[in-house]
């Protein structure tokens, strides 16, 4: 008797999951646009969390197509915001279709979903305004699906019309997909001890230039060249998510790169730079974790790489109040030995791969690092002040080594702590 209802009550719930896939019993809640300087971000909320894809429509307009799943009756319709002319949802054969009108300035856009709030959440760059519009019979688009829990890039552009401005000619890269900063919009790591999210900084940006090298190649463009191959990799080849403080020449505040990685709980923050001193001999690679000596931070004006920092919070680096800080913040620090461990691994990948002077592992006073609330390290790949490392640095090839060489050392690095934690 008892195991027929328990039978009955199994049949039933079978019955019920069947029929709840061919209802579609996802259901959208709600459009958002977010307009921003290069970007209009639609955010579509839903019931839980889908599958989706983006279908091209007549003229420049798209559709997010998010499977099985309904809009209720309610169009959501919402616009104009930044190249969103119209925004609203419909349903179609059993999925709900978020049509966009969009205007022509409209460029390539890339889409992920997230689980928790369950959204999809479209990018559509912009065109830069010079940029005469109707030069769209070209344009090439391809489309991909989103898989439930991916940071999908999606190409809708051919890659010759990437529009980078302020990276020096042959500071080429390869800028097939988007990343995102907004913190909102990447749900955190909830995975412990594995090693999922990587955050990397490219040093400086906008109207800090970093390292100078005496053909005027310039620090910001290369770091930037070298993380966007990295993240690439990581992404493609590690499976893991990648997020950058920023993909284009732009100005990001010290404070704000970490604190979109802590938001994301990133598990690993990588800050990627190139050196440069007075004198032009000097050659070779360091790699740098957070110094918790106090007389390293007595220092801490005399590195380059805190001129930044100063200058955006004079307030925090002055007097008693600054050095409480700091100590403060050492004194959290319980990542000094994991970041050591990294350091390593990339100090030494980088000289054996590139065959460069092997300047060290060091700890040293650097203010961005302070607030990384997960193993952060500083890389100085090479001197873009001297002559033949400026040559090396500007290379696509080389900077293809670079970035695949950190990408071996955080994979090496990711191994053996999933090994230690037993995560692997
Ligand atoms: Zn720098």
């Amino acid at each position: 008797m008892k195991s027929v209802s328990v039978r009955a009550i199994v049949v039933l719930v079978a019955a019920l999951a069947a029929a709840g896939a061919a209802a579609a019993k996802n259901k959208v809640t709600g459009i958002q646009l977010k307009d921003y300087n290069d970007y209009t971000a639609v955010v579509v909320s839903l019931d839980e969390p889908s599958k989706f894809s983006v279908k091209d429509l007549k003229g420049s307009d798209l559709a997010i197509v998010v499977e099985d799943c309904k809009t209720g009756g309610k169009s959501y319709k919402t616009g104009p915001k930044g190249v969103v002319t119209e925004a609203y949802a419909k349903d179609k054969d059993g999925d709900a279709w978020v049509v966009l009108k969009l205007t022509d300035r409209a460029s390539r856009y890339s889409g992920k979903s997230t689980k928790s709030p369950a959204r999809v959440v479209l990018k559509i760059l912009k065109k830069p305004s010079k940029e005469p519009a109707g030069e769209t019979g070209e344009t090439k688009r391809t489309t991909k699906t989103g898989e439930g829990s991916g940071w999908e890039g999606v190409t809708l552009k051919d890659r010759g019309e990437l529009n980078m401005p302020g990276v020096a000619a042959g500071c080429a890269v390869d800028l097939d997909t988007n990343f995102a900063i907004e913190s909102d919009e990447m749900t955190p790591d909830k995975t412990p001890n594995v090693i999922d999210t990587i955050f990397i900084d490219p040093g400086h940006g906008g109207k800090y230039t970093g390292a100078a090298g005496p053909s005027n190649i310039i620090e910001k463009d290369v770091n930037l060249g070298i993380s966007l191959r990295l993240a690439r990799m990581l992404r493609d080849d590690l499976g893991v998510r990648v997020a950058l403080s920023r993909v284009d020449d732009r100005m990001v505040l010290m404070k704000d790169r970490t604190r979109v990685a802590n938001e994301i709980k990133a598990d690993l923050f990588i800050d990627l730079h190139n050196n440069g001193v007075l004198n032009s001999k000097v050659r070779g690679t360091e790699t740098f974790f957070l110094s918790d000596a106090k007389a390293d931070w007595s220092r801490a004006m005399d590195y380059a790489e805190n001129e930044e920092f100063i200058i955006e919070n004079p307030d925090l680096v002055e007097g008693k109040t600054g050095l409480n800080l700091i100590l403060a913040a050492l004194a959290q620090n319980e990542f000094l030995q994991e970041s050591s461990e990294l350091a390593h691994y990339v100090q030494e990948n980088l000289v054996h791969d590139m065959g460069t002077k092997d300047r060290g592992v060091k700890q040293a006073p650097f203010y961005v690092l302070v607030y990384a609330n997960m193993p952060s390290v500083l890389l100085e790949c090479e001197f873009l002040t001297n002559p033949a490392g400026e040559k090396l640095l500007v290379e696509p090839d080389s900077q293809e080594i670079i970035a695949r060489s950190i990408y071996n050392a955080i994979k090496a690095y990711k191994e053996d702590f999933e090994e230690k934690m037993g995560t692997r």
